[in-house]
């Protein structure tokens, strides 16, 4: 069970943070509430009872501490009642309101306190998996800590620990998952996202002083193939087009090798550039290739460049699903250099890929792969030039902080004519409304699709994927041709799903976020986003930008469950914010900075540190505190006595990085 949330080593577990704690450590007396506040209380369970309201039906338990009595209150799940019984000792945290001449909190935290001792009025929250729930995961994780404590090392230069006020690893770790107080358990997750942050950091930092030190290109001096592709478009290039194709030039006739990060918003062109920039390693005698995350998104790469390129280059396709005869084939044309341009997954990163002469990488939507893979692609081979593509808006700043090791090009500008795709948030009770405008949508043979947030059920009443699939094939949507798509699935069933939906095979295509990226149907006009507040602003928008990619009007109905006002009007603001960036921003002042990062958000396996809260200005201290231990490992032949903890922790985490580099 632990394996699927990523972890399988005993490091893994320790590593495996709260995101949260509950803090019912604060308990206020019922007489001295406001009505509004958000508070703990404590008492003893007066009345359990399950009543009908307007609401639907509302499980009612009365909690009474000597001062007062306050009503915990469950609409529509009544079978929460069982937990209760009179007599109970609990602590409950949540909104109170008067209400009917007595205090009432709507759903809200609680535990038992009988089985609480006073220690553990902090309760750390992990992410759970089937079968495994938080207090279950925290009960394990202490044992770890209590037997495994000697593998925390304290891989943070002292130095560093002293200036930034940060707790010691051991500290911190404790602090993390067994917090005596909600000040303690702070000062722990700054202490970790810092490290991880410093990671980060140094990998990058350290990866960028080697790529300039490797060999540079031969400067490029041909250009007359991607201007005749240029000149058979039949478009004009949007200025920031020009703009981002100019800066790549001067890289390339340059003599260095190119390291740059191009963000463009959903639908803003990147595909042309990534075309113009093999096609230009193409005219100077070298190969590219072109990297994309899924087998879907790689075919349809692979259809777009075989229409774009077809009489400029000789165009190949690899990926893990093909048959070993291809694959032995595709193996040889390359390593013979009779393909130019190679279009495929990551199965390109692979050891046994031989290029005869490899001058041009360009990765599509880079934030699906990990760090991990990204620094493997610039080692495993002599120096190539590297375009990263990435549809994730980043507010400027951030982005240097972030992907400190790339130059930066923005696509900011939508081709012309464009229709911006109407966005409406609807009310989970008119919910049905947004079914209608899809089955007018598939009535006129355009296509549509439904994100839910989960797969499958889970108690937290959000829709899943499933339910809404099973629910929508006997209901809104009988007798069309529905499609579902998740990331449970075996990976071929997947992308099999993925590809009927592109081929128009199905109309509906029900998913969970697994569809978030680079997916062009242009026939899909219209998408439902069930459980809307459960995604940040800027995955929303990504999300939307699924559709809204050929001509026609398209739509997205966003629905909110609307527990409360406060949710809705975050959602409203995409109603009216098309333009990635402002969406970014807003998502930056809401979220922190830790989204975007891009890597996976739970399980160990890359870095946790969404869940870890980074901060802007943690990002900027490690950087800062990064910069010269970059400086120190240069300098010498053999690394500083004082960074081989750091080092070893480094290597662990991306990969022989180091040694790799160090070796050239
Ligand atoms: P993304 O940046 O999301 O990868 P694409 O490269 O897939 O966007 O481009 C979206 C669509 O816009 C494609 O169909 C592409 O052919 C078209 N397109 C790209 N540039 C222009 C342009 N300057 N004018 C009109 N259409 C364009
Ligand atoms: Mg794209």
């Amino acid at each position: 069970m632990f394996a699927s949330l990523g972890v399988n080593t005993v490091q893994d577990l320790l590593d495996f943070f709260p995101f949260r704690i509950d803090d019912f450590s604060r308990v206020q007396r019922l007489r001295n509430l406001e009505p509004g506040e958000k508070v703990t209380i404590a008492g003893k369970v007066i009345s359990v009872a399950v009543i009908p309201s307007i609401r639907g039906r509302a499980l009612r338990v009365g909690v009474s501490d000597g001062t007062g009595i306050c009503y915990l209150v469950w609409y529509n799940m009544p079978y929460l009642s069982k937990q209760f019984y009179r007599g109970q000792q609990l602590v409950a945290s949540g909104k109170v309101e008067w209400r009917r001449h007595s205090w009432e909190m709507a759903h809200p935290r609680w535990e038992e306190t009988a089985q609480l001792s006073p220690r553990d009025l902090i309760v750390p929250v992990y992410h759970t998996t089937a079968g495994l729930n938080s207090s279950t995961i925290a009960r394990i994780v202490r044992e770890a800590l209590s037997s495994y404590a000697h593998l925390i090392d304290e891989c943070i230069p002292a130095a560093i620990t002293r200036r930034q006020g940060l707790l010691s690893q051991k500290q911190a770790y404790i602090g993390i998952h067994c917090p005596s107080s909600a000040e303690m358990w702070e000062k722990a997750r700054r202490t970790l996202a810092f490290r991880e942050v410093l990671l980060l950091q140094f990998a990058l930092l350290l990866m960028k002083s080697q790529i300039e030190t490797v060999k540079p290109a031969a400067p490029y001096t041909r250009f007359d193939l991607p201007q005749a592709f240029l000149d058979a478009l039949p478009f004009r290039l949007t200025n920031a087009q020009e703009r981002t194709i100019h800066e790549i030039r001067d890289d390339l006739c340059s003599g260095r090798t190119m390291n740059r990060l191009l963000q463009g918003d959903v639908g803003s062109g990147k595909t042309v550039v990534a075309v113009w920039s093999l096609l230009a390693a193409v005219a100077n005698g070298y190969q590219g290739a072109l990297l994309a995350p899924t087998e879907v998104l790689a075919r349809q790469h692979l259809q777009t460049v075989g229409e774009f390129a077809r009489d400029m280059a000789r165009v190949g396709f690899l990926s893990g699903s093909q048959s070993a005869n291809d694959k032995r084939m595709t193996l040889r044309q390359l390593a013979e250099g009779s393909i130019d341009i190679l279009v495929g997954t990551h199965a390109m990163l692979e050891p046994d890929v031989d290029w005869a002469r490899l001058g041009m990488v360009v990765t599509d939507e880079q934030h699906r792969f990990g760090v991990r893979q990204r620094l493997r692609l610039s080692y495993d081979s002599d120096a190539p030039h590297m375009l990263v593509m990435s549809a994730t808006p980043i507010p400027r700043s951030l982005a240097i902080t972030l992907f400190g090791d790339l130059d930066l090009s923005v696509i900011d500008e939508l081709p012309h004519g464009r229709k911006l795709v109407r966005t409406q948030v609807i009310e989970e009770r008119l919910r049905h409304l947004a079914y209608e405008r899809v089955r007018q949508e598939l009535a006129m043979g355009n296509q549509a699709y439904v994100v839910c947030p989960l797969i499958r059920e889970g108690k937290s009443g959000r829709r899943s994927a499933q339910e809404v699939f099973e629910e929508l094939k006997t209901g809104y949507l009988r007798g069309a041709r529905i499609g579902l798509a998740h990331g449970d699935m075996p990976r071929d069933k997947l992308a099999e799903q993925m590809q009927d939906f592109v081929e128009g095979k199905t109309q509906v295509l029900v998913a969970t976020t697994v569809i978030e990226v680079g997916v062009d149907v242009k026939n899909a006009t219209c998408m439902v986003i069930e459980g809307a507040e459960s995604f940040g602003l800027a995955t929303l928008h990504q999300l939307r930008g699924r559709v809204g990619r050929g001509e026609k009007q398209s739509y997205c109905f966003m629905i909110s469950s609307g527990e409360s006002g406060e949710s809705a009007a975050r959602l409203k603001a995409l109603e009216k914010l098309h333009d990635g960036f402002s969406v970014a921003e807003l998502d930056l002042l809401e979220r922190g900075p830790g989204q975007f990062f891009g890597l996976k958000q739970h399980g160990v396996s890359e870095i946790n540190i969404q869940d870890l809260g980074v901060t802007e200005d943690i990002l900027y201290a490690a950087r800062h505190e990064a910069k010269p231990l970059v400086e120190a490992f240069e300098q010498g032949d053999r690394p500083p006595l004082q960074l081989s903890p750091l080092l070893s922790k480094v290597n662990a985490r991306f990969g022989n990085l180091l040694m790799h580099a160090r070796s050239r």
